[in-house]
């Protein structure tokens, strides 16, 4: 068989039963942007390729996928630590995006986000934000694979001054980008129930539906949100979403950390999907998404950063250690939502969240070749008994190399899609005209 690309002497997990927790010598051949093998040596003999690459024993993994993240906030990361939600987003954030978002900013920050997720393994984004096209537009160069939501809120918002027009706005964004280009799934991104109208929700979903695209929307993430929802309407914000027929399983539920078996019970009805951000909620001080219960009831749980501003990274080897970790703070059960399920959200699970389960997430042939080539000679992956080492050791810059939809995009932490450099200069830049 003749492939594109053939990668020999790669280290595989174990499967389950496998004596070894790693498999050594082993081969993987790309053909396209597909997985045409990945196995032992002994039984890809007969593979030939234009490209031969010796892997010198990394681990091959499949890339991470980021299920919320928005990029471009990469301009505000530091700018207002250590407040309250209401305060962070009212006082810093909603201002500072008033006077600095612009194409280019969301253009050249996404970029830069795009190179730090490409550089700790990420191979697939979900991002929500203002001026989408440019995102988009910078994932393509970049060679990220992204579903990318135009954002929808009731108020003035970059790009869309006049609210009125904010659902055109996302439908003009989704004829523009359906189709155009494998890498990018355009979507639509309701910012939250309290910041968005019953008609503005339930017409951005109908648009959604109309174009067969995603549906993101921030719910439950703080106590105040009940005030805001709960109190005048007699509903939590997810039974209010469920009323608004808002909920089915093209909807994605942001945060979800308010939430009571109740309304986990009508995301699960609904088949909708969850996407949580542990280190977001922990610095915001929004507390600890029940994820135990979710996967109890069968939710389909992603794994996100949020935007660099309230993480402040996008490295998701951090936030898989967190994640696990929280919950056995929150159940008090150290057994509770162990280190492999972690995984399996930052990996197959995400890719599911984003309606691409069986595209991405994992590596079997047939897949798309996203995957990550990880050293683990260093002295804190040694010795590895098991990969659970992987969620509770490893970190962003343990990934040497990247491919993303069968393209080297990273190689020996060298990005090699894009002028990193320049992506640099442009973000100090617009850097200092923040403030
Ligand atoms: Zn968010």
């Amino acid at each position: 068989m003749h492939t594109d690309i053939l990668i020999t002497d790669i280290c595989l997990p174990g499967k389950a039963g496998d004596e070894a927790p790693i498999s050594e010598g082993c081969c993987l051949a790309i053909t396209g942007d597909l997985l045409e093998y990945v196995g032992p040596a002994d039984a890809a003999q007969d593979i030939t390729a234009d490209t031969v690459i010796n892997a010198h024993n990394l681990l091959a993994l499949p890339g991470l996928v980021n299920t919320h993240c928005h990029s471009a906030m990469t301009l505000f990361r530091g700018l207002a630590d250590d407040l309250e939600l209401g305060e962070w987003l009212n006082r810093h954030i909603f201002p500072a995006e008033a006077a600095n978002v612009s194409p280019d900013m969301v253009y050249w920050c996404s970029k830069l986000a795009a190179a730090e997720m490409i550089l700790s393994g990420t191979t697939f984004v979900a991002d929500g934000y203002f001026f989408e096209h440019e995102a988009a537009r910078a994932f393509t160069d970049a060679g990220l694979r992204a579903v990318a939501a135009q954002a929808v809120i009731d108020f003035p918002a970059p790009g869309v001054p006049d609210p009125l027009k904010n659902i055109v706005a996302a439908e003009e964004f989704i004829a523009h980008w359906q189709g155009k280009n494998p890498h990018i799934s355009p979507a639509i991104f309701a910012h939250s129930p309290y910041t968005c109208s019953n008609a503005t929700l339930q017409a951005a979903k109908e648009a959604a539906r109309k174009a067969g695209v995603l549906f993101f929307i921030h719910v439950a993430e703080s106590p105040h949100e009940h005030i805001l929802i709960e109190k005048p309407l007699g509903k939590s914000p997810v039974q209010h979403l469920a009323a608004l027929d808002i909920l089915d399983a093209d909807t994605v539920c942001v945060h979800c950390v308010w939430t009571d078996e109740e309304d986990l019970d009508l995301l699960a009805q609904h088949q909708s999907k969850i996407s949580i951000c542990p280190q977001s909620h922990m610095k915001l001080a929004s507390g600890i998404a029940p994820l135990a219960t979710m996967l109890e009831k069968n939710i389909e749980v992603g794994l996100g950063t949020d935007g660099a501003a309230s993480n402040n990274g996008l490295d998701l080897f951090r936030e898989m250690d967190i994640c696990t970790k929280l919950q056995k703070i929150r159940t008090l059960d150290p057994v509770a939502v162990p280190a492999e399920r972690v995984w399996q959200m930052a990996t197959a699970g995400g890719a599911a969240v984003l309606g691409a389960g069986r595209q991405n997430g994992s590596l079997a042939k047939g897949m798309k070749a996203d995957f990550i080539l990880i050293d683990c000679n260093s002295p804190h992956l040694q010795p590895m008994h098991g990969t659970d080492l992987l969620v509770y050791a490893a970190d962003g810059a343990d990934v040497q190399t990247v491919f993303i939809n069968g393209t080297m995009v990273m190689e020996e932490r060298k990005i090699l899609s894009f002028d990193l450099a320049e992506t640099l200069h442009e973000v100090r830049l617009l850097s200092r005209k923040v403030h």
